[in-house]
């Protein structure tokens, strides 16, 4: 389960609505609330069971996140899709932020390379001392040495793991689109079996659940692999950065629950901007050419975001001014699927049904995407 807080949605600039790009996805984990045994371990148990990973840091986002419930100290990774201001003008103030806070707890930061230039820059001239460690991996590094299978695996917990996979995509600048890959297992103990084998409950059930092999009081080996049956429950979203060719995503949405991509505006402004200036494209993509690719590429969830301020939020198809309904249309004139515009502060919930160890690469498990509302807590 990735619970998806869109913290700014506006592109460029922020507006009194919109901040500038960042999302937080937490992932959760349904199976990790606290039922381990001692209380220590409980305590780790359930915070971590909330770790989180930041996509882009506009400035101010460190603002909007105190507005949510959203902690530094369990945020897992930052990922930056590429260099423009909007999307990474608030690293330097979270990180100094996090560090007062007295986060020590290492720190992934996944993001091109010239952004290690830029916080170095800033620790030199602002005297920023950093009491964590920046485990800093450069993009560029990831694309060049892995290829086609390029991730980063990140393991917040013995049974859940976070895959993030990067695709390069088209821009004024580099830029990327991050797959995160959520897996979480679970080790269900097969009790007819072993009532079944003459095995009565004991410690060896929970030893043979763990992963363990024993011996019974009467000398007999059991494996636990024919006990225990591994469930696991996997869920998929794409988050692009800035992008004219939402083609290049193809094969990243495969499988994938969900899509969240920019549509700075609607296609026929889009139009106007590059006739105004043929020498000069911004290389955004439209609500419809959003629409066309997600429609071609099956995709059931779209998340639309990162709006030209020339949008106002409301959803008015009447209006003379431009609003969101003009995104709107734009994008259902082509696209049948479950299509949304964030909002800053909207919330929603990705999951995934849960498959067997065997049907996990099936990708026909039935995903659903749900709004659940806004995050201001005030
Ligand atoms: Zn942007
Ligand atoms: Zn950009």
């Amino acid at each position: 389960m990735l619970k998806l807080t869109f913290l700014g949605t506006s592109a460029g600039v922020p507006t009194k609505q919109r901040n500038v790009t960042a999302l937080a996805i937490e992932c959760l984990n349904p199976h990790s609330s606290g039922v381990q045994q001692g209380s220590r371990q409980q305590n780790t148990q359930s915070k971590k069971s909330r770790p989180w990973v930041l996509i882009d840091c506009g400035e101010g986002t460190q603002q909007q996140l105190l507005h949510t419930k959203l902690s530094l100290h369990q945020l897992a990774a930052i990922c930056i899709t590429h260099v423009h201001g909007d999307h990474c003008y608030g690293l330097p103030g979270l990180l100094a932020s996090a560090a007062m806070s007295g986060r020590r707890e290492p720190l992934t930061l996944i993001a091109p390379k010239a952004i290690a230039t830029l916080l170095e820059a800033i620790t030199l001239t602002t005297e920023l001392y950093l009491p964590f460690a920046l485990d800093f991996i450069a993009i560029e590094e990831v694309l060049a040495e892995q290829g086609d299978t390029n991730k980063v695996s990140i393991s917040l917990s013995d049974q859940h793991q976070l895959d993030i996979d990067i695709t390069p995509l088209s821009h004024r600048v580099a830029s990327n689109a991050f797959g995160i890959t959520q897996t979480i297992s679970r080790r269900i103990l097969n009790t007819d079996k072993l009532v079944a084998d003459g095995i009565p409950a004991s410690a060896l059930w929970g030893k043979l659940q763990q992963g363990e092999d024993v011996t019974t009081e009467d000398n007999r080996q059991l494996h636990s692999v024919d006990y225990v049956d591994e469930e696991i429950q996997r869920t998929r979203i794409v988050v692009a950065g800035d992008n004219d060719a939402p083609n290049l995503l193809s094969k990243a949405v495969i499988n994938a629950d969900l899509l969240v991509h920019e549509a700075t505006y609607a296609h026929e402004v889009l139009n106007k901007i590059r006739a105004k200036n043929p020498d000069y494209d911004p290389m955004h993509s439209s609500a419809q050419l959003l629409g066309e690719f997600a429609q071609a590429a099956g995709l059931k969830n779209l998340i639309l975001t990162h709006f030209s301020a020339r949008y106002q939020g409301f959803d008015n198809p009447n209006s003379k001014t431009p609003n969101m309904a003009n995104i709107r249309l734009d994008a259902e004139s082509v696209y049948k699927g479950n299509l949304w515009l964030a909002a800053d502060f909207d919330q929603y919930m990705v999951d995934s049904a849960i498959g067997s160890a065997s049907n996990q690469e099936s990708g026909q498990e039935e995903s659903r995407v749900q709004y659940i509302g806004s995050a201001r807590s005030d």
